[in-house]
């Protein structure tokens, strides 16, 4: 991921992604077990290895990491907007992270 495109983004741990996607986390391994890969093609095999997980600017849930086949870097975002209550925890823990805690974005 080129710098340019983590302007905005907000650095969140897998604790936050619990919150945010409350009953919905029980999904979150089978989303990094079972990635596309664009390079190797692999369908839905691929694991997410060595990802960081960021806030965006719309309060979605953005994996960045890589394949472990091709190690080609894998995106994957977890859409909160049209869950309400998902889309309100994530705004929380922007607010939580940047506003108390004076985390940079
Ligand atoms: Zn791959």
């Amino acid at each position: 991921m080129k710098e340019k495109k983590q302007f905005g983004l907000l650095k969140i741990i897998e604790e936050d992604v619990a919150f945010i996607m409350c009953k919905s986390f029980k999904y979150f391994s089978a989303i990094i077990k079972g990635a596309y890969c664009n390079k190797c093609k692999s369908t839905h095999t691929s694991k997410i290895v060595n990802y960081k997980i960021f806030l965006d600017s719309t309060n979605d849930v953005l994996i960045d990491g890589y394949c472990d086949k091709c190690n080609h870097e894998i995106l994957r975002t977890i859409e909160t907007g049209e869950k309400e209550e998902a889309s309100e925890r994530a705004a929380i823990t922007r607010l939580v992270k940047v506003d108390l805690l004076g985390q940079k974005v």
